[in-house]
């Protein structure tokens, strides 16, 4: 018995708690290896039989028992076995000099989300461990049924680990007293016992059950009708239900998204929905915070310095709060082949990834790392449909009551990213039913990348909100007005100081190239950034000329690409130009016509000389032309 004494340790301690079971308790109420106050019932020459409420008794077999007892005494017992005829066979206990008795009521099981209904009250709760957090005071086990997550405090001495055989993952029952700690239900523990064999079998599948039940995502309408978007659906509904799984398991969300419009339109809204479910599942307050993080990424792809960041927090939430390992979404980035060695830094950590991108995808590169994928190239779509548009509907799936607050963010997302969709027109509709004029989205849609810009790899989720006009706040209207106005203003003066410095040619395919040295003759480490100066004179100078135009802006080692009416693929380019020229270090990506490239300093001018001969032999396509055409 010594040996399997400290294996059981986490059943029984040396100072149990004794239960007294209330006379309408049944054999639902007890539970092996517990203690029970028994009441002596008749004496026999093998032993005493007991009573433990109207409904249970037993028998302590002679070999069992050291004392003597009479009818009507009381004693100390702990329930050995339940036998598979439903008799009941007892240990006496010697009796501790003091010890703790809890009255047990019959039906006093709860479920977690009934749990604000019964304050006060003992109950037991029986699911899966998700968390165990060690406080300077109770060790924290967060318990999970499927229905919810609840805090349940465990005292064994202040800062000390209580039932320290117990593990994340095992079955339990707790018993306690429900309680209210700052306005937020919790379960003051009297005993925590592992559950075992059938007990825990069964508690098992009623929770996965729950679980399965809970995670399914909303069935919502389509914001838009839109046949090209519906073939994404499946995907985005199985990223959806991954999501919320992850949120009834406690394993923290990691939003990683690309910082630009498209990609905090897309973000934000799932942020959103997943602290809201986070909420409606976890009891304790401060969940939502602990398990949604977004997190701005500045390249369109996972560099190695964010992923060993990410890596390293995770680590430390693991250890020091006991909490699960993440998963990872990938927003507006995550499917390219440039995002594989972060990939194969997670793939050390039990790290699910998930990925919803508009970007030119390596499928057969990616997807042995992600648990999810949706992008609109694997269904033969195409940038068009952007992040926000995806993950506006997949937010809906998480918590459909933010479908009223999001109607105008697809079209500012479709505006941020230069959409050239047909369902742009239907997008701009719904925003304008909300009360939002197309010039409003571009005032949010410039106003987010100038906030983004000086973010940096800060979420700044309030400040956010309020410039997507989905906060609580009255400020969202001046706050847009500032912020594009200073936006413009910035991009004027890059603009007018950089412009006389563009050197302009004709391709051998009839396409106008622009091409500016934003390293000589643009204000640096300032708004904009050499990508969106690039971007800004592309705009204009397709606008000018009406013609296929492509633009660089090119830096000492890398170069910003953007092209109307011409048919690029610029992962191709990047893949021939890492193949042909030796010893330029050639890497980058992106979209097929938008995209950037990055080389080592000492190679650049062979490397663009290659790269615009390509150009020049690329199609002109008609079709390719930008939205601003259209204006
Ligand atoms: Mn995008």
């Amino acid at each position: 018995m010594t040996s399997s004494a400290a294996g059981d340790a986490g059943e029984t301690t040396d100072d149990a708690v004794v239960y007294d079971l209330e006379a309408s308790c049944t054999s639902e109420d007890i539970e092996e290896g517990a203690r029970y106050l028994a009441t002596v019932n008749g004496v026999v020459d093998y032993g005493i039989f007991v009573d433990l409420s109207d409904h249970v008794s037993g028998l302590v077999h002679e070999s069992n028992l050291s004392g003597d007892y009479e009818v009507g005494e009381e004693f100390v017992v702990e329930l050995q076995e339940i036998r598979s005829n439903g008799d009941l066979g007892f240990t006496e206990i010697e009796t501790p000099g003091e010890y703790t008795t809890a009255t047990v009521s019959h039906g006093n099981s709860a479920t977690a989300e009934e749990l604000a209904g019964r304050v006060g009250e003992t109950i037991f709760l029986e699911g899966d461990i998700v968390q165990i957090k060690q406080t300077a005071g109770p060790t924290i086990f967060a318990i999970r049924d499927g229905t919810g997550v609840v805090p349940c405090a465990a005292f064994e001495e202040a800062g000390v680990r209580a039932y320290p055989n117990l593990e994340i993952d095992d079955t339990v029952r707790a018993t306690g007293v429900v309680e209210t700690r700052e306005d937020a239900i919790q379960i003051e523990v009297d005993k925590l016992v592992r559950l075992r064999g059938e007990a825990a079998t069964e508690v098992r599948q009623r929770v996965d059950e729950a679980v399965a039940e809970t995670a399914e995502p909303a069935d919502v309408e389509p914001l838009i009708e839109w046949p090209a978007f519906e073939m994404l659906r499946d995907d985005l509904r199985a990223i959806a239900e991954r999501l919320r799984r992850s949120v009834l398991e406690s394993r923290p969300i990691r939003l990683r998204h690309h910082a630009d419009g498209d990609g905090m339109c897309a973000s934000l809204p799932v942020q959103i929905a997943l602290e809201n479910f986070v909420e409606t599942i976890h009891a304790d307050p401060s969940a939502p915070q602990h398990l949604v993080k977004r997190l701005p990424s500045k390249a369109p792809f996972y560099e190695m310095e964010d992923v060993t960041r990410d890596l390293n927090f995770a680590l430390e939430d693991e250890s020091r709060h006991g909490q699960r390992l993440p998963l990872l979404f990938m927003i507006d980035n995550g499917s390219t082949e440039e995002d594989v060695p972060a990939y194969r830094a997670l793939d050390q950590y039990d790290i699910p990834i998930l990925v919803a991108d508009h970007h030119h995808p390596d499928p057969e590169a990616v997807e042995p790392f992600v648990d999810g994928h949706a992008n609109p190239y694997l269904h033969g779509e195409d940038y068009r449909i952007t992040a926000g548009m995806m993950c506006v509907e997949l937010a809906r799936m998480i918590d459909p009551s933010l479908t009223d607050d999001l109607r105008h963010v697809p079209a500012v997302a479709g505006l941020s990213d230069r959409s050239k969709a047909d369902a742009m027109d239907s997008y701009l509709d719904l925003a304008d039913e909300a009360g939002y004029t197309e010039d409003d989205l571009n005032d949010i849609g410039e106003a987010l990348d100038y906030a983004a810009h000086w973010l940096r790899y800060s979420a700044g989720s309030n400040l956010i909100e309020d410039v997507l006009d989905l906060g609580e706040s009255d400020r969202h209207g001046d706050l847009v007005t500032f912020l594009s106005e200073r936006a413009r203003r910035d991009v004027e003066s890059q603009l007018a100081g950089a412009e006389p410095h563009v050197e302009h040619e004709h391709l051998e395919n009839g396409a106008h190239l622009y091409r500016l040295d934003v390293e000589n003759h643009a204000r640096r480490f300032t708004y904009p950034a050499p990508g969106k100066t690039t971007g800004e004179l592309h705009d204009r100078k397709v606008t000018e000329t009406g013609d296929p135009v492509i633009t660089i802006g090119y830096g000492p080692d890398f170069a910003v690409l953007r092209s109307d009416g011409v048919r690029l693929d610029i992962p191709e380019m990047v893949t021939e130009l890492e193949e042909e020229i030796e010893g330029a270090g050639v890497s980058g990506g992106g979209h097929l016509v938008v995209g950037s490239i990055k080389f080592v300093s000492g190679m650049r001018e062979p490397v663009i000389d290659a790269l615009v001969e390509k150009m020049g032999d690329a199609e002109l396509d008609e079709e390719l032309r930008s939205t601003l055409l259209r204006d």
